[in-house]
């Protein structure tokens, strides 16, 4: 993903409107290019920290926030590797089992 991608995506994320794949590039971006975690701070404090300012809680952690914010999207990404892991260690094991029923199948045939 190029950082004019990545600067694109910075309002969909703060708004929660990316897809999971955007989500997965966007935070790979994040994580690897300096300049677009800034722009992702800045426009955090200026969209939420308006927000927070207009419901007069002054005392607000916004910096704090945007790292659990991001804390929180790598999470739903990590419990999504794990998802597929599982999903793909079940595929496995469920073909694996078919092939040897498949193998008990040929050996009764051949016997009888
Ligand atoms: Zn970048």
């Amino acid at each position: 993903m190029t950082c004019m991608e990545a600067e694109k995506m910075v309002i969909p994320y703060i708004e929660d409107e990316l897809t999971i794949s955007e989500l997965l590039e966007f935070m790979e971006h994040i994580k690897a290019c300096p300049n677009c975690r800034e722009e992702l701070e800045i426009h955090y404090m200026v969209t939420v920290g308006l927000k927070k300012l207009d419901e007069g809680d002054g005392a607000y952690d916004i910096i704090g926030d945007l790292r659990r914010k991001l804390e929180e999207s790598a999470g739903v990404l990590r419990r999504l590797k794990l998802f597929q892991m599982a999903c793909y260690a079940v595929d496995t094991l469920s073909g694996m089992a078919l092939l040897v029923m498949v193998l008990l199948q040929f050996r009764i045939w051949i016997i009888v």
